[in-house]
């Protein structure tokens, strides 16, 4: 009963979750090796759907060699099963995109929302920026220590979505991303380190 973990503290730490990263890994090339077939470069979907502005905040470069699969439901790795707890509503979770490396997942009966692609390839930035242990580390602790919508990588997903919906004005996506995560390392290693104070950030 993962609830009862949950609320008596059988969450997996910090690092019971860092030792089992190489099977969450191996997973994710798994799921992504099973849909290389149907991954195609995202400025390839932009084009047959019309989209205009995702080009306005992404380099024709990075839609050229970030990948996108449409599917009926978003691979979730089974974590629980790999023996890491916690994170059993994020398991759950009916998302409409999820992104492991430079390829992303979109469900198909949200595929022609471009924001859901906008949000996607911020991760796929943040993924290329940070490589695996690293964005696995500062995901996994993010959303352990606040949750999904919460966590550092997700909020910067989400205010930079809700710029792109708000009709804001282009920016590089890329740059903005990258130099975010510099500062993010900068203030806070990673691994290894417990969270200075209780900043916010
Ligand atoms: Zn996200």
């Amino acid at each position: 009963m993962s609830w009862i973990r949950n609320i008596f503290g059988g969450k997996s730490s910090p690092q019971e979750v860092l030792v089992k990263l190489p099977l969450v890994e191996s997973w994710i090339d798994k799921t992504l090796a099973d849909h290389a077939a149907q991954a195609r470069p995202v400025s390839e979907l932009a084009k047959e759907y019309g989209f205009t502005r995702l080009q306005e905040f992404y380099s024709p470069e990075t839609l050229a060699r970030m990948k996108v699969v449409v599917v009926d439901k978003v691979p979730m790795p089974p974590l629980s099963k790999m023996g890491i707890h916690g994170f059993r509503e994020f398991e759950r979770m009916k998302a409409g995109g999820v992104t492991y490396k430079d390829t992303y997942f979109v469900k198909k009966s949200e595929v022609t929302r471009e924001s859901l692609h906008f949000h996607e390839l911020v991760h796929t930035i943040q993924w290329d920026h940070l490589g695996f242990r690293p964005f696995m580390a500062a995901y996994a602790g993010g959303l352990g220590e606040k949750g999904y919508e919460n966590s550092p990588l997700e909020t910067m997903a989400y205010d930079l979505e809700k710029h792109f919906e708000e009709n804001g004005k282009p920016l590089n996506v890329e740059d903005f991303v990258r130099t975010q995560l510099d500062m993010m390392q900068a203030q806070q290693p990673v691994e290894g380190k417990k969270r200075a104070g209780g900043s916010r950030g």
